[in-house]
């Protein structure tokens, strides 16, 4: 039995798996600080670490047709949820570090893109906003 429920946006957004941005952060710098790694973690290894990461997110994608890609996304399913987990597990880290309300940031850029990209403008076309 599915049950309805409505979240007011900045509610679900923050959920992940029944886990909030702020838990699952929690969890990561915990993970972190057992083992006595922040002195690794500036900003500038962070960046470089999550820019690593999203190249092997990328990797095997490398040289292939859009058709060749689909069949990627499909036979590296696990490889690619890990590389994905990777990458937000760094990109949440370095937002608390530095400061950044993460779900703020993101709601933030959403409306404003939502602005930038108005769908009587914007609606199957992939012109960049000042292009439109
Ligand atoms: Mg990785």
């Amino acid at each position: 039995m599915i049950i309805g429920i409505r979240l007011a946006a900045s509610e679900a957004a923050s959920m992940f798996g029944g886990m909030s941005i702020e838990e699952i952060t929690a969890r990561i710098c915990a993970f972190r600080d057992a083992r006595d790694w922040m002195q690794y973690h500036n900003p500038k290894d962070l960046a470089v670490a999550i820019a690593a990461e999203a190249g092997e997110l990328m990797q095997p994608f490398v040289w292939k047709t859009p058709e060749q890609a689909e069949s990627v996304a499909r036979d590296k399913h696990d490889y690619l949820a890990d590389e994905v987990a990777d990458v937000a597990i760094l990109l949440f880290e370095f937002a608390h570090n530095l400061g950044i309300p993460l779900e703020e940031a993101m709601m933030a850029k959403i409306a404003r893109n939502e602005s930038r990209y108005p769908v009587a403008k914007a609606h199957g076309s992939n012109a960049k906003y000042n292009e439109l």
